[in-house]
């Protein structure tokens, strides 16, 4: 045996599910070239970025108090809509998350008797108590801000006659989720983003578009904002925090509708110069830098895991050979042991608490149980090696993360032979699977 393959044993990976996993890799190396090559322009756009605004150590440092003449914060502002193509940024520590970003981008940019309409369906959970789709104290509803959505049609196209007959006089924002998040919808190409916001500019030009641009940052080349958006807004603790920031979140767009959002998070009159950076700036900027070639490190990761699971006959989203627009993987297992196993292997794959066993629990806010995989330096963070599901039909779970391509590849590994031992897998489909996946790369 090979020093790796000998680790790898020492570590619980059985030489049938090492042999299938390398057997699905090396039909995955044109795709893999390709990812490489697009974290390489990423890398070279950050990097661009950070010089053309003079990034010095004394950037590294941070602020305490009111933070006035924060030389890092303003410099890094420039750096995030730089690589965005934007007038303007607001990167804060004090933006808590990605559905604060969301909702501090709405607040601030929307007035009562407004309307704010999606073109793309229902939006993320956790947004449908900031619009007031599920009531909430302190909702857009409760501020007489009203909303409206048209849905995807049933191939996931747009449906352009409900769009044309959403807006209206009174539509001031149309909100686009990029990443399909848990449903079962394809997540958005820059490209269809791109023609969604003319389509949507050609009925009312000066209505805003906002794309929510959770875990799609640095997939592709461009972003949302380089075909139309007015606004993107993300979380730190997904991709473009590369795995270091420990919080955060951003906006990024037009002058005036970041000076609104930087109004709203501090006070009006106070906008963008005040709001301490205390010591977070370094884990800012370098995970900035890394987020390229981590957002590719957990790509890989999830093409992996939807080849290693389609061959062997579960149902994957997006599939095993579909171009890829977000990092999240989802594989339904069709039984509830399924998604434990998997989720157990992912933990036990994980640098911190890997020795725990994770447990279904009953989640606030979800009508079933749901297990979660977690083993992250930074509590929650999803761009880390990461798992969950729902304990009900029909039983997915859903995958994303990898801060480095070794440690997803490990996971994914990992998962498969908890389900092996489960015998959830048999020796048998996984012999049939290397078979198959043999034939089609010869
Ligand atoms: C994660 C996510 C959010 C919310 O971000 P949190 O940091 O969990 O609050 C919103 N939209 C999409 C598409 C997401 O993936």
């Amino acid at each position: 045996m090979k020093d790796t393959e000998k680790l790898y044993a020492a570590m619980g990976i059985g030489e049938e599910v090492l042999a299938y996993g390398d057997a699905v890799l090396l039909g995955l190396r044109e795709r893999f070239e390709a990812i490489d090559g697009t974290a390489e322009y990423n890398q070279l756009k950050v990097l661009k970025a950070m010089q053309e605004n003079q990034v010095g150590e004394a950037c590294l440092l941070g602020t305490t108090g009111y933070g006035y003449n924060d030389l890092g914060r303003d410099t890094l502002e420039k750096v995030y809509a730089g690589v965005f193509h934007t007038q303007d940024a607001l990167v804060r520590p004090q933006i808590t998350c990605g559905t604060h970003a969301l909702a501090l981008a709405l607040m601030s940019n929307l007035r009562p008797g407004d309307e704010l309409f999606s073109p793309v369906g229902k939006p993320y959970d956790t947004l449908e108590e900031v619009i007031g789709i599920r009531p909430s104290s302190g909702s857009l509803a409760e501020y007489g801000v009203t909303y409206r959505q048209a849905n995807l049609l049933a191939d996931g196209s747009f449906d352009h006659e409900a769009i044309h007959r959403g807006i209206n006089e009174r539509t001031k924002l149309v909100a686009i989720q990029r990443s399909k998040g848990y449903q079962t919808r394809p997540t958005l190409s820059v490209e269809r983003i791109g023609e969604l916001i003319a389509f949507v500019k050609d009925i009312k030009p000066d209505v805003i578009c906002m794309v929510d641009n959770c875990y799609g940052e640095f997939v592709e080349r461009r972003e949302p904002s380089d075909v139309g958006a007015d606004m993107v807004v993300g979380s730190l603790i997904k991709n473009p925090g590369g795995g270091l920031a420990p919080i955060g979140g951003y906006i990024a767009g037009k002058r005036k509708y970041v000076e609104n959002a930087a109004y709203r998070l501090t006070s009006p009159g106070l906008g963008k110069e005040v709001g301490a950076s205390l010591g977070i700036l370094s884990a800012f900027y370098q995970g900035f830098f890394l987020a390229p070639t981590v957002t590719a490190s957990a790509l890989k990761g999830a093409i992996f895991a939807a080849n290693i699971y389609e061959a062997l006959g579960f149902s994957v989203t997006p599939d095993a050979s579909q171009d890829r627009y977000d990092i999240i993987q989802a594989v339904t297992f069709g039984a509830p042991e399924g998604v434990k196993a998997f989720c157990q292997g992912i933990q036990s794959a994980a640098p911190v608490d890997g020795h725990v066993t994770p447990e279904p629990w009953d989640m606030p806010g979800y009508d079933s149980q749901v297990i979660m995989a977690a083993g992250a330096f930074v509590s929650g963070s999803s761009i880390e090696l990461s798992a969950d599901g729902p304990l009900k039909p029909p039983y997915t779970v859903y995958f994303q993360g990898g801060l480095t391509w070794p440690h997803a590849k490990f996971g994914i590994l990992k998962s498969l032979q908890f389900l092996r031992q489960k015998g959830i897998i048999s020796e048998e489909q996984i012999a049939k699977a290397l078979e198959k996946c043999r034939k089609t790369t010869k």
